[in-house]
């Protein structure tokens, strides 16, 4: 499985940075996610392909499933410890289904923005997600109790769709806050109405995977 390598169908249209939205709290925990090594870029993991990614929804906030437009982080964005305005594009729309983005920006999205936007459409209250790639917490995802997707599916994928569209029909995944990826090597998703939510979900799940 190669990391950042993009496996939907993409319409691209650039365009500079979105006016207007604040990306200080996202940009401020991707920092931190970043010196945890938790995103980056490093030739001795996943073949040398940046990591991890963050995103955040943006007005309208009460657009319908494969509309709630959001700004994630662009691909291979991994190696810098901060971002700009400018490494940040807008999904527009997406479809799970027919393995569709469309998307406007400086940069190309994240290889995984259908991921993101299936997640964002699993239920209205979630407006951060952070995609993250711990082996702690990975490994010991059964004995934190946080759900995982079948292993068998990788990333990317409509498959992934569907796979995360269960856990939150047949897990509490929407209480926990996060759950793993179980195809997708060390692959650890956490979201909250927030990115601040988010992040100390995340920053709780590592801390526990520490101290077991
Ligand atoms: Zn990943």
């Amino acid at each position: 499985m190669e990391e950042g390598v993009i496996k939907f169908a993409l319409q691209f249209t650039e365009s500079g940075p979105v006016p207007g939205e604040s990306l200080a709290i996202l940009n401020a925990w991707r920092r931190i996610l970043w010196q945890l090594a938790l995103v980056g870029q490093d030739p001795e993991r996943y073949g040398g392909y940046g990591f991890g990614n963050v995103s955040q929804r943006i007005a309208p906030l009460d657009a319908q499933a494969g509309k709630r437009q959001f700004l994630i982080s662009g691909t291979q964005t991994g190696g810098l410890e901060t971002l700009e305005a400018a490494h940040f594009t807008v999904i527009r729309s997406y479809n799970p289904h027919t393995n569709r983005v469309v998307a406007e920006g400086p940069v190309k999205p994240s290889s995984e923005s259908l991921t993101h936007g299936m997640i964002y459409d699993l239920d209205a209250g979630i407006h951060a997600i952070l995609h993250v790639h711990s082996p702690h917490i990975w490994q010991q995802a059964s004995a934190l109790n946080i759900p995982v997707t079948d292993a068998a599916v990788t990333y990317g994928t409509p498959e992934m769709a569907q796979e995360a569209a269960r856990l939150f029909q047949e897990t509490h995944v929407l209480h926990k806050g996060i759950f793993s990826m179980g195809g997708h090597e060390d692959g650890i998703v956490a979201f909250g109405t927030t990115a601040s939510e988010a992040g100390g979900i995340l920053l709780n799940a590592l801390a526990t995977s520490y101290s077991l």
